[in-house]
C-alpha cells in the first residue's frame, strides 16, 4: 500500500506526464494503487496522490477496478449534474461539485491498448475527477470562494497534517 499524499503536499497541485513505457513496472504500481484505493475506501485514485507524477489514475464505480493510462476527454455533455465529492487527499472533506453529465474519452489500458469510451452519470464524476489530478487541480477548486473560504481551517489542519507526514 502507498502512502496517499494530503493536502498541502506540492506534488498535488504539479502536472503529471504522460506514461510512455508499459511494463512490468507499470503493472506493479497500478495495482499497487488498486490495492491502496480499496483500502482507502475510495472509488478513484490517481497517480500523483501516491507520489508518481504519470498521467494514469485507477476507479471502481461497482463493476470492478479500471485502470486509466494517458487520459483525454474528447468531448462533455452540456449539460451538469451537480452532486457530492470527496477526496483520499481530502479527507473529511465533502461537496457539491458540478460537473458534465456525459463524456467521452480515450485511454490507454495498462499494456498499452487504446480504449474509447463514454460515461455517464456516477462514472463520468470519477473519471472527471480523477483526470483533474493529472493536472494538479483539486476538486475543492470547483466549488464557489464562500465555500471554499468556510473549509479554510478544515484545509489548514490537512496541510500540518501533510508536513508531519512527509517528514516521517
Ligand atoms: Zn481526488
Amino acid at each position: 500500500m502507498y502512502r496517499i499524499r494530503i493536502y498541502g503536499d506540492p506534488i498535488l497541485r504539479q502536472k503529471s506526464k504522460p506514461v510512455e513505457t508499459f511494463d512490468e513496472n507499470l503493472n506493479e504500481i497500478l495495482e499497487e494503487m488498486v490495492e491502496t484505493m480499496y483500502l482507502g475506501d475510495g472509488v478513484g485514485l490517481a497517480a500523483p496522490q501516491v507520489g508518481f507524477l504519470l498521467r494514469m489514475f485507477v476507479m471502481d464505480y461497482g463493476e470492478g477496478p479500471i485502470k486509466v493510462v494517458n487520459p483525454v476527454i474528447l468531448e462533455m455533455s452540456e449539460e451538469k449534474e451537480v452532486d457530492e465529492e470527496g477526496c483520499l487527499s481530502l479527507p473529511d472533506i465533502f461537496e457539491d461539485v458540478e460537473r458534465a453529465k456525459w463524456i467521452k474519452v480515450k485511454y490507454q489500458t495498462q499494456s498499452g491498448e487504446a480504449v474509447e469510451r463514454e460515461f455517464e452519470g456516477y462514472p463520468a464524476r470519477i473519471f472527471q475527477h480523477e483526470y483533474d489530478h493529472l493536472d494538479g487541480i483539486l476538486f475543492i477548486d470547483r466549488i464557489s470562494p464562500a465555500k471554499r473560504a468556510l473549509l479554510k481551517p478544515k484545509l489548514l489542519e490537512l496541510i500540518r497534517r501533510s508536513k508531519q507526514e512527509a517528514k516521517r
